[in-house]
């Protein structure tokens, strides 16, 4: 989410007011600050955080179905393999955000969590071993390890997958729910 959409207290009371097919009442309800555990729907998560930065958060949401048809089911392993042929068939995919350089960051980094995977067990087992930093360190490993993740893609990519707090205002219904399935070793469990 950018900037200047709403902060995370008002995103809340915001879409609280949508009705219960909108995509950003979909994406609160179901999504946002909930943990995910699979490695390639983490990495989903990255390709739409990097997608969306100089638009808007609901252009992202309503072109999630392409993202993830047009990269393979966000497969990490099909993603790093990707070839020029790849890069010309996105290019040419009017369905999701045809820029270049955040293609190219997309497939250098798929193929940085290959290699994180045979580190660290998971992509999911990196972010695990790493889960109490600040987000100034965070920034600075992923800036080490990634491509087009500065502060704020990286903010909310943690953000929403529950790394880092605040993804909700703590009278929202939802942070109720998600305080409540977690525990201290939350990230650790799988
Ligand atoms: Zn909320």
């Amino acid at each position: 989410m950018a900037a200047s959409e709403p902060s995370s207290g008002s995103y809340c009371a915001h879409v609280a007011a949508l009705s219960e097919d909108n995509v950003h009442r979909n994406y609160h309800d179901t999504q946002y600050g909930f943990p995910v555990h699979s490695d390639d729907e983490l990495f989903g998560r990255l390709i739409l955080e990097i997608n969306q930065a100089g638009l808007s958060w609901t252009t992202i949401l309503n072109k999630q179905a392409n993202f993830k048809k047009a990269f393979d089911g966000y497969c990490i392993a099909r993603i790093a393999a990707y070839d020029a042929k790849d890069v010309a068939r996105l290019l040419g995919d009017a369905g999701i955000v045809r820029n270049r350089a955040k293609i190219a960051a997309v497939i250098h980094n798929a193929q940085q969590v290959e290699k994180l995977q045979l580190e660290f067990g998971s992509f999911k087992g990196w972010l695990d071993q790493h889960g109490n930093l600040e987000l100034e360190q965070w920034v600075r490993l992923f800036k080490q390890t990634f491509k087009f993740t500065g502060v704020e893609i990286t903010r909310e990519f943690l953000v929403s997958t529950g790394y880092l707090p605040g993804a909700h205002a703590t009278d929202c219904p939802i942070a109720v729910i998600l305080h409540t399935a977690a525990t201290p070793q939350n990230h650790t469990r799988s």
